[in-house]
């Protein structure tokens, strides 16, 4: 059985109340370990060490603050074996996605911040006048990074190491449903030998601790990347009090298919962006949208390559899809189906759960799906599921693309896959997404801005962005005297 253990004050701990948790292994249902249960008595602990910690965080000069952060980008590449199987077991994703996407991107997150904690400076105005304005960037104190299931170590350091570089004390909230690296990661930090109080994890429920500590007065700001109905909760909570809010939430992304496109690249690039990680990423293109001459052809490939893409034990080096997070999960997937058939749509394959044989016979696996024939304005069409389902329409023209792309209270991510330069441009420019990839999906800079409109968020990570939001600016306009006397 392993045990996840909180980190506060640079040690590993047990909840005072002994609360426990279980920790599910998704590719068998099994439990495999029990994760301590965050309570009051753990955040009052954790926010006195981070207070206690603060001080000499924020003196510290920022390119030493990088080196830490370098120190922990190397243990995460040391121990990537580990972290990778760690991850792939906790939830349920194939062993090679951990090893190539999720572990490697967590250690290019603790590197790329620990550059920019060297690289981020005031800036200043010259008033002709004769008057300077240069504008501090000042950390806030304590800030909280509440991160979820589905890419944990990766969405997790990817808040933590701005907030850390930009010279805050961190407690972070990882999602109950996989905890086992940000626990990994805490040993890494001991080893490192980061000051204590500087990172603390709490571990527990997002209704109990999560939600405690959104509503904590010495946290200041919340970084959080989860579900839209979570993310409106956590402003309802820490508005009042006027904390400083990054909330990154879902999306149901366009993936739009024109005729002039390169026919296979746009192929491979749509399976992908519906089936990666079961479909469980907020940028996944779950709505499909094909250019009417084209429409038959390309849906006839796609549901061909999806039937191949079948479930299986996801420690095995052969697999590409693995199981669904958690068995609530694995419900609600299932059921949003039910649901897209009972609005009218045809299943053109899956649609159903799989059980693979041997050890995992009883996990939570969900054949690739695809949907046809919806009504635009269904739920299924317009609401996130988040797992291996996507829907599939036609449609005529750019205009129409266009209208169906920005039909619903959504708008994180858009996929366009056409030879069109100047189409491509219009395109980029109407679509109501933070973010819009042409001819590729889900390549991502760290330095650019990362983020939604609509309910998918407010404000954006990456880059320098995630700095300035961990930092409040102060500005400080100091008068002189052009001429002497
Ligand atoms: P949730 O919103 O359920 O949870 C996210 C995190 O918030 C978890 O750590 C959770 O803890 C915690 N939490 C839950 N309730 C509260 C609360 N009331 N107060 C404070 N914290 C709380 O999302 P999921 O974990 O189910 O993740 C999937 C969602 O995340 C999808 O909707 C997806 O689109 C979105 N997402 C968005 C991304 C983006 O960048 N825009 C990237 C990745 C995912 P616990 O799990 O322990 O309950």
């Amino acid at each position: 059985m392993e045990t996840i253990r909180h980190y506060i004050n640079g040690e590993l701990r047990t909840s005072r109340e002994d609360a426990w948790l279980d920790n599910f292994e998704p590719a068998t249902g099994q439990v495999y370990g029990r994760i301590a249960d965050a309570g009051r008595a753990e955040l009052e602990d954790a926010v006195a060490a981070a207070e206690a910690a603060f001080p000499a965080w924020r003196r510290t000069p920022g390119p030493e603050r990088g080196r830490w952060l370098y120190r922990l980008a190397e243990l995460v590449e040391r121990d990537l074996e580990k972290l990778a199987a760690a991850e792939s077991r906790d939830t349920g994703k194939p062993i090679s996605v951990a090893r190539s996407l999720d572990i490697p991107r967590a250690a290019a997150n603790l590197r790329f911040f620990a550059g920019a904690a060297g690289h981020f400076a005031s800036e200043s105005h010259l008033m002709e006048d004769g008057a300077i304005n240069w504008t501090l960037r000042e950390p806030h104190g304590v800030v909280g990074c509440i991160s979820p299931w589905n890419l944990p170590l990766y969405l997790f350091t990817w808040k933590i190491a701005p907030a850390l570089a930009a010279g805050n004390c961190v407690i972070g909230k990882p999602s109950e449903v996989t905890p086992v690296t940000a626990c990994h990661l805490a040993e890494l930090c001991i080893e490192a030998g980061l000051p204590q109080g500087v990172l603390n994890i709490l571990h527990g429920r997002g209704a109990g601790i999560g939600a405690e500590l959104v509503a904590h007065p010495k946290v200041r700001a919340i970084s959080f990347t989860g579900g839209t109905a979570t993310g409106a909760e956590i402003a309802r909570s820490a508005a009042p009090m006027f904390k400083k809010l990054s909330l990154e939430l879902g999306g149901k992304n366009p993936n739009i298919v024109f005729d002039d496109c390169d026919f296979d690249k746009a192929l491979e690039g749509s399976l992908k962006a519906a089936f990666a990680n079961q479909g469980q990423i907020c940028l996944c293109g779950s709505r499909l949208l094909v250019q009417r001459g084209i429409y038959d052809r390309f849906r006839d490939a796609f549901v061909e390559r999806a039937r191949e893409l079948q479930p299986g034990d996801p420690m095995e080096e052969a697999t590409r899809q693995g199981a669904v997070v958690s068995a609530a999960h694995h419900e609600k997937v299932l059921s949003c189906i039910q649901r897209a058939r009972e609005e009218g749509g045809e299943i053109l394959c899956g649609g159903e759960a799989v059980q693979p044989k041997g050890r995992c016979a009883r996990g939570w696996f969900i054949a690739p799906t695809v949907i046809e024939g919806l009504p635009r304005d269904c739920h299924t069409v317009r609401e996130e599921i988040f797992g291996p389902v996507v829907t599939l329409a036609p449609f005529e023209d750019e205009a129409e693309a266009l209208t169906i792309a920005n039909e619903v209270d959504y708008g994180l991510a858009a996929s366009l896959w056409t030879a069109d330069i100047s189409r491509a441009h219009r395109m980029s420019r109407e679509l109501e997404t933070g973010l819009v990839w042409v001819n590729t999906w889900m390549l991502r800079d760290l330095r650019v801005p990362m983020g939604g409109m609509k309910h998918s968020g407010v404000g954006r990570e990456g880059g320098f962005e995630a700095m300035r939001f961990f930092t409040e600016a102060k500005n400080v306009c100091i008068r002189f005297e052009e001429n002497e006397g």
